[in-house]
């Protein structure tokens, strides 16, 4: 069997154009606040990428850079500010945060309902308790995957191997919300290679280069790698190039589909952080919010 290739790439792009369309239908354009404290050349990167994508689906981007030397009741008050603006709909502080730099306390004061990221511990807890509520884009966008590929979840085991604040909890709860029976595994889990083989969905979030082999997987599943790890080039010396948690070309003679490494969930993160923006506005400001955007 070769398994299909889950175009992660693709689906993100569907899901902006979708954004895009529910961004037309809304009485008024919603924004997006970016906040970045120094000069760490990756995260310019995702900032500017972030403000590109919200642009194009028709949102307002606002940025906000801090200097490096900031301190963090700098941050904690631009936060309080962007809270207090009615103008703003989501909230994003784009991390790591500059050492020193509390980041636990600055995404605190986002306000949950414009925690676009879903990483306060009031939307960790609407998820946990399974009220409406702003969901982390990374593991929503496993769960979007895995439903555009195999329908219907209910009842389905899913192994999600990891357990960070970011990816594995929230994914776990996720993929309950779908009626899936759920296994978390992690580092002190036996009989790791077993408890894997059990899933028809296998999400990988160990930020282990390659860590999940062939044999770990069940003939016909459906694998999740949300693993994004940067290992030497076989083929250009002194050069690197990006592999998941999965080692993928003997792994797609087993499953029945399965995420690349770069082109798999990477894109999708910010596709549902833009999705998050539409909903954010739509609940803040009353509007009903757009079917379009369902999974
Ligand atoms: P963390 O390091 O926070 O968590 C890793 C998890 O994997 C932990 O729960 C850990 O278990 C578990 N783990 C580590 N080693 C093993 C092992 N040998 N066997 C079993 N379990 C193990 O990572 P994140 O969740 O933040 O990220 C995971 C991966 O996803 C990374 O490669 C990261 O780059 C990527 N990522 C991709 C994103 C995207 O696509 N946009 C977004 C976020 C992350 P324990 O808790 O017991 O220590």
């Amino acid at each position: 069997m070769i398994a299909t290739k889950i175009d992660g790439r693709a689906y993100a792009e569907g899901l902006r154009e979708r954004v895009k369309q529910a961004v037309q239908a809304l009485p008024s354009q919603p924004s997006l606040a970016v906040v970045l404290v120094g000069e760490d050349p990756a995260s310019q990167v995702y900032v500017a990428s972030k403000a590109k994508f919200t642009v194009e689906c028709g949102m307002r981007s606002l940025e906000h850079k801090l200097p490096a030397d900031a301190t963090e009741d700098d941050v904690v008050s631009l936060v309080r500010e962007l809270n207090a603006d009615e103008e703003v709909d989501g909230i994003l502080v784009q991390l790591p945060l500059p050492e020193g730099l509390n980041s636990d306390r600055v995404i605190e004061e986002i306000h949950p309902d414009k925690d676009v990221d879903g990483l306060t511990e009031a939307s960790a807890g609407r998820l946990s308790l399974g009220k409406p509520g702003l969901r982390p884009c990374t593991p929503t966008g496993c769960v979007m995957l895995a439903k555009d590929e195999l329908g219907d979840l209910s009842g389905k085991n899913c192994v999600i191997l990891g357990r960070s604040i970011l990816v594995g909890k929230p994914a776990a709860l996720l993929f309950l919300e779908q009626n899936c029976t759920v296994t978390i595994a992690h580092s002190r889990t036996q009989n790791l290679e077993n408890v894997c083989r059990s899933a028809d969905i296998l999400v990988a979030a160990v930020g282990r280069p390659q860590m999940v082999q062939a044999d770990w997987i069940k003939a016909g599943a459906c694998v999740i790698d949300v693993g994004i790890n940067r290992v030497p080039s076989k083929k250009r010396p002194g050069k690197t190039r990006l592999v998941g948690d999965v080692n993928y070309l003997p792994s797609k003679a087993v499953a029945g589909s399965i995420t690349p490494v770069p082109g798999g969930v990477g894109p999708m993160t910010i596709a549902c952080l833009l999705r998050n923006t539409v909903i954010a506005a739509c609940s803040r400001r009353g509007w009903k919010a757009p079917t379009v955007l369902d999974f």
